[in-house]
């Protein structure tokens, strides 16, 4: 009985929320922080930037590159009876994802969205 008495001062900072209870912070508070580099909207042409690694004032090296719409596209082509079509995403301009570089530090920027 005595001994549940004695308890390590250090296990009293830990116990003062039940598992089910979260820490009284503002739930719904806004990251606004990191919003300010994602926002930026890339196209498919190079558009000019200040890099957010090297703060270089640059303009974005671009790389096409396919996604898995353009991987499902020819897969579906190919499933319809149309394989000589099927390679046909891949040279389309629309089916491509366009990644943003920056030409300076090789930083991955952002991917434009089609
Ligand atoms: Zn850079």
């Amino acid at each position: 009985m005595e001994e549940k008495m004695e308890q390590p001062p250090s296990n009293t900072s830990s116990s003062l929320y039940p598992n089910l209870q979260p820490p009284p912070t503002m739930p719904l508070a806004p990251h606004t922080v990191h919003t300010i580099i994602t926002a930026t909207v890339f196209g498919k042409e190079n558009q000019r930037m200040t890099c957010p690694r090297c703060n270089a004032d640059i303009s974005t090296r671009v790389e096409s590159a396919a996604n898995m719409k353009t991987h499902l596209l020819a897969l579906l082509l190919c499933l319809g009876g149309c394989c000589c079509c099927a390679p046909l995403p891949y040279c389309m301009d629309s089916c491509l994802v366009h990644k943003h570089y920056c030409p300076a530090c090789s930083f991955f920027l952002g991917v434009s969205k089609n």
